[in-house]
């Protein structure tokens, strides 16, 4: 395999969300080391994200909207990195690391990871967000990360806001299903893009390459 890693391939859970929808973006920004960030117009978006989740802690579910499982909203994000672990026939090893939402302790036992989210909802937006919450699964519940207390991991939502002025407001909230099987093979499929030779052909979607 022509890959021109020589250590560990480490992907931002954040990057994941920006580059992964796009075939042609991967290969750019992991493989080809393009900076790709200037194309990027969702700066706005992404604080006006972490300032929502970072309101919700301490509070109880029920104040942030009824339709989440009740439980207790815990006071600290973390900031977390996977041990590094192989990957299909990938020659390297992969880490994941990024930031996790503000865990919601659930009455019934285990955490909720809930991902506010100012994007249109739509099949392409849900796609983003359903892989951001099984990479956070994914750091919460890993070895090395276990004595932070943040699992396991029972229950994956989106929180669909919406911006006014400075504030945000919850409109709806939507359970995704949990399918680790569908996220490593998400990866796995990541990792071949990275490391064959051949250029893919850009997303539809993709507002970068096109
Ligand atoms: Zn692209």
């Amino acid at each position: 395999m022509n890959s021109p890693f020589s250590a560990t391939l480490r992907f931002k859970v954040s990057e994941l969300a920006s580059y992964a929808s796009c075939d042609r973006c991967i290969q750019r920004f992991w493989r080809d080391g393009e900076d790709l960030a200037a194309a990027d117009h969702r700066g706005k978006r992404t604080r006006t994200r972490y300032r929502a989740n970072r309101a919700f802690a301490g509070l109880s579910s029920l104040d942030v909207s009824a339709q989440l499982p009740l439980g207790t909203f815990q006071s600290a994000a973390l900031r977390l990195s996977t041990e590094p672990f192989t990957l299909g026939s990938y020659p390297e090893p992969v880490v994941v690391s990024g930031e996790l939402p503000v865990p919601l302790k659930l009455a019934t036992g285990g955490f909720a990871l809930i991902r506010p989210s100012t994007a249109t909802r739509s099949e392409f937006s849900s796609l983003f967000v359903a892989r951001q919450l099984h990479a956070y699964a994914l750091l919460a519940e890993d070895p090395k990360n276990v004595q932070r207390g943040v699992h396991p991991i029972a229950q994956l939502w989106v929180a669909w806001c919406r911006r006014s002025g400075d504030s945000v407001h919850v409109q709806l909230c939507e359970r995704i299903a949990r399918d680790d099987d569908w996220f490593l093979s998400d990866l796995t499929r990541i990792t071949d893009l990275i490391g064959t030779a051949a250029n893919a052909p850009p997303s539809v979607h993709c507002t970068r390459c096109t």
